[in-house]
C-alpha cells in the first residue's frame, strides 16, 4: 500500500513537471496578432477562457470596424444623415468612456474624427498613396468641428448634433480589448498573464516567483528600445507615428492625425505609457503624441497618467520620474533624456 502511495506521488510530481507552466497562443484582432500567455494555468479553463476571448474578439472587430460594415459603420451613417440610431451597450460604453477622454485630453484624443481618417486614406487595409487631400479640404473638415461632445445617448438612442461626427475608435479598441481579454481570463480564474498586441500589453500577477519582463519598441526601426518588469497589474501601450503613414513624393504624412489643424502630428515619433488600464493607456498614447514635445505633461497631468516616455524625431527621450525609475535602456541609451513631472498644478481641474 505504502509503495502504491509513494509510486502514485512520483507519477503525480512527474505530471506536473511535465505540465508546461507559461503557455501561449496567437489570436487575431482589428488586423493586429495579439499573443496571449498564461502561467502555470489549469489546461481546461486556459482553453475555455482563450475560445471565449476569441469570441469576444471577433465580435469587437465585427462590430467596432471603422470602415467595414457593421455596426459602427452603421451608426455613422446613420450620424451623417442626421438620424437617431439605437446603440448597443458595448458601443454605448466606448463612446461614454471616450467623451471623458476626450475631455480631459483636451480633445487631442478625439474618436470624432472619421471623416478626417478617411480624408487621409487612414481607414484602409492599405497604406495609401498619390498626394495628400487639399488644404481647402482639410479647411472644410476643420471648420465643422466634429467633436465627442456632440454625442448624446438616451434610453439606448444616439444623437448627433453634428453631421459631420464619423466614430473611428482606432486609438482605442486595442486597448479595450485588451482588458476585456484580462477580464476573461479572470473570471476563469486565471490571475497570472499577458495579453499582447504587437507590442501594446496588459500584465496581470507574474511569472511564477519572477515579474513579466517586456519591452518597449524601438520607434526607429526594429528591436526593442528598453525593458521594463511588471508585475500585479499594468498596462505598456506605445503610439508611434513610424508604422503607418502616408507617403508621397518623398514626404510621409504619418496616421495620427492633430483635430486642431486637421495634420499629421509632426516631431513626435513614439510616446509609451503605464496604466492600470489599458482603454486608458491606449487613449492617452495617443493623445500624448498630438500634445507632443510641448504639451505633453500637461495633458497627462489630466488625464491622470503618471509614467510616460516621448521619443521625439530627433531621437531625444522625455520621461516622467515614474517612468524612469522603471524602464531600462537595453541597446545603447538615447543621448539625450530629459526627465520631467507632469504639470500637477493642472491637477485641480480634474473631476
Ligand atoms: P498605433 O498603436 O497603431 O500606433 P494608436 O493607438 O496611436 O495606434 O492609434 C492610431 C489610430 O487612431 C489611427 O490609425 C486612427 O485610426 C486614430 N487616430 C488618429 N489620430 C487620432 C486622434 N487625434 N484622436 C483619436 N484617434 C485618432
Ligand atoms: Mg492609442
Amino acid at each position: 500500500m505504502r509503495n502504491v502511495i509513494l509510486i502514485s506521488l512520483i507519477l503525480l510530481l512527474l505530471g506536473c513537471s511535465r505540465t508546461p507552466q507559461s503557455e501561449s497562443v496567437d489570436l487575431y484582432v482589428f488586423g493586429t496578432m495579439v499573443t496571449i500567455t498564461t502561467w502555470g494555468a489549469p489546461s481546461e479553463a486556459r482553453q475555455q477562457a482563450i475560445a471565449e476571448i476569441n469570441q469576444t474578439f471577433q465580435q469587437m472587430h465585427r462590430d467596432w470596424h471603422a470602415w467595414e460594415p457593421g455596426r459602427l459603420v452603421e451608426i455613422n451613417r446613420a450620424i451623417a444623415a442626421g438620424e437617431e440610431i439605437t446603440v448597443p451597450a458595448d458601443i454605448a460604453g466606448l463612446i461614454t468612456r471616450s467623451q471623458r477622454l476626450y475631455t480631459q485630453s483636451e480633445g487631442l484624443f478625439n474618436p470624432a474624427i472619421g471623416g478626417l481618417l478617411n480624408l487621409w486614406g487612414f481607414q484602409s487595409s492599405e497604406r495609401p498613396n498619390g498626394p495628400p487631400p487639399s488644404r481647402e479640404e482639410i479647411d472644410r473638415w476643420v471648420a465643422s468641428a466634429p467633436h465627442m461632445d456632440q454625442l448624446e445617448i438616451a434610453n439606448g438612442q444616439l444623437r448627433s448634433s453634428n453631421t459631420a461626427v464619423q466614430l473611428d475608435f482606432g486609438a482605442f479598441a486595442k486597448g479595450v480589448a485588451v482588458d476585456e481579454a484580462i477580464a476573461i481570463l479572470r473570471r476563469y480564474g486565471i490571475e497570472n498573464a499577458i495579453v499582447n498586441g504587437g507590442g501594446d500589453l496588459r500584465a496581470i500577477g507574474s511569472k511564477g516567483d519572477k515579474p513579466w519582463r517586456v519591452g518597449i519598441r524601438h520607434p526607429q526601426g526594429e528591436g526593442v528600445l528598453a525593458a521594463l518588469d511588471v508585475s500585479g497589474d499594468e498596462s505598456v501601450f506605445t503610439s508611434g507615428n513610424y508604422e503607418r503613414y502616408r507617403e508621397h513624393e518623398g514626404v510621409r504624412y504619418p496616421h495620427i492625425l492633430d483635430p486642431r489643424n486637421g495634420m499629421p502630428v509632426e516631431g513626435v515619433t513614439s510616446v509609451t505609457v503605464l496604466h492600470a488600464n489599458g482603454g486608458i493607456a491606449d487613449a492617452a498614447a495617443t493623445a500624448l503624441v498630438v500634445a507632443g514635445v510641448t504639451g505633453w505633461q500637461r495633458i497627462a497631468a489630466r488625464m491622470g497618467i503618471e509614467a510616460v516616455m516621448l521619443v521625439d524625431d530627433a531621437g531625444t527621450v522625455y520621461m516622467t520620474p515614474g517612468m524612469q525609475q522603471r524602464i531600462e535602456f537595453t541597446a545603447i541609451p538615447p543621448a539625450n533624456i530629459i526627465t520631467a513631472e507632469p504639470m500637477a498644478a493642472n491637477q485641480g481641474e480634474l473631476e
